[in-house]
């Protein structure tokens, strides 16, 4: 089976691998650099706090699927394996009104419904993990204690370099711009006027995806929207601090990575991004400075070194919209509208993915996310 993978992120290249090692004659199409998108400007937390039981299913399964890949890979001399930069991270959330710690409440009923390992913290607790908190800043938390933390872009390297050790065709600076069906066959155009026809296409572009959609008559219209978001990484310090901290209704997470430097995201900015513009923005860093001051007053003195912008694909029921076009069923796969949580689940989503496409099969975890849904409006 021939299959053109759109989309160089986590979920392109991660589905990319999976299909190579089910036989699948792969090509894995990216319009920049292979983790140009919103996984090459996440912040690597692989977390179960997740809002719908299937998703926490999904980011517990994709922690040992990370775990799993890293060992096979480095078995496999793939360089990009050595660089994982991984390590335990349990995630504490943090609730900073009344009305938030009602909402994190329910929430972390769910993430306890889907498997996870749940604890309930009080402030003071909460400081033995995040050693520079402040307590009167918390108004509830609760820690998800088997979490995981790694850097994204080795990750969707080392997927890549396996497919292509698999026999995949890799290329970047590939736009795809248009699909087209083709007798029996499925045409895939680009900028730069190749031609790449294929049995099936999965579509991975991330907030791009409808557009894309539209050329086969799949509308999505408001369904999915691009929205802003923004990071920001510190000066390195000695390693302090193993956890991740996640501020409800924010979407605002904030780490220490393994190369020591910190990072605050907020993967949601609240804001449309039509353009899919990638520039900093003098509001994400107003707003990520002021919570990680009041959470940390300490932070006040560490210097800001790097501030990036991003996009993620927003869906209206925050749910990822995975399965075949309702107008090219067979030929064009849909796999994204991950949002703010597509590294913590695609290393097993993306395998579940890979066997509907060249299996056939219908996987029931996949039934919730099934672009029926958004299509009809
Ligand atoms: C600031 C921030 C922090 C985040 N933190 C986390 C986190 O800690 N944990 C977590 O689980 N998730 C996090 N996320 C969300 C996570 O990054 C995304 O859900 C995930 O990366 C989505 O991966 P993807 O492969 O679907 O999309 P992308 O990474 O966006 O990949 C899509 C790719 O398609 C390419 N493309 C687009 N159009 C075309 C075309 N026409 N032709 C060819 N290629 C095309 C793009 O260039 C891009 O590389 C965060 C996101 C942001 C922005």
């Amino acid at each position: 089976m021939r299959v053109v993978v759109v989309g160089g992120g986590i979920v392109g290249a991660l589905t990319a691998y999976y299909l190579t090692e089910r036989g699948a004659k792969v090509t894995l199409l990216e319009k920049r650099y292979f983790t140009y998108g919103s996984t090459g400007r996440s912040t690597g937390s692989f977390t179960a706090q997740q809002h719908h039981p299937v998703l926490v299913r999904a980011a517990l399964r994709s922690i040992e699927r990370v775990k799993e890949l890293k060992k096979r890979f480095i078995e496999q001399r793939i360089p990009f394996a050595y660089r994982f930069m991984d390590d335990e991270s349990p995630h504490v959330a943090i609730a900073m009104s009344d009305g938030d710690a009602e909402r994190l409440e329910k929430e972390a009923l769910i993430w306890s419904s889907g498997g996870a390992e749940v604890l309930r913290a009080d402030p003071e607790k909460v400081t033995e993990y995040v050693p520079f908190l402040d307590p009167e800043a918390v108004r509830a938390a609760f820690i998800t204690p088997k979490d995981y933390k790694a850097m994204p872009q080795p990750i969707t390297w080392a997927s890549i370099a396996a497919a292509r050790l698999n026999g995949a065709e890799t290329r970047t600076y590939e736009e795809v711009t248009k699909i087209e069906r083709e007798d029996d066959a499925i045409a895939v155009r680009t900028s730069s006027g190749r031609k790449y026809v294929a049995d099936a296409v999965v579509l991975a572009a991330g907030a791009a995806t409808p557009k894309l959609a539209s050329g086969v008559g799949d509308k999505f219209n408001d369904f999915v929207k691009p929205h802003y978001a923004g990071g920001l990484v510190t000066e390195p310090f000695r390693y302090v601090m193993k956890a991740t901290v996640r501020v409800m209704r924010f979407s605002y997470r904030f780490t220490q990575t393994v190369r020591r430097e910190f990072v605050a995201t907020i993967d949601d900015m609240g804001e449309e991004n039509q353009s899919l513009d990638v520039s900093d923005s003098l509001k994400f860093i107003e707003k990520a400075s002021t919570i990680t001051v009041k959470l940390m007053p300490v932070m006040r003195a560490v210097n800001i070194l790097r501030v990036w912008g991003a996009y993620v694909d927003v869906t209206a029921d925050r749910l990822p919209i995975i399965g075949w076009s309702l107008n090219a069923e067979d030929a064009v796969y849909y796999a994204f509208g991950f949002n703010d949580y597509g590294l913590s689940t695609s290393p097993y989503l993306a395998e579940l993915i890979a066997d509907e496409v060249s299996k056939g099969v219908r996987h029931p975890d996949l039934e919730s996310f099934r672009p029926a849904r958004a299509l009809k409006q």
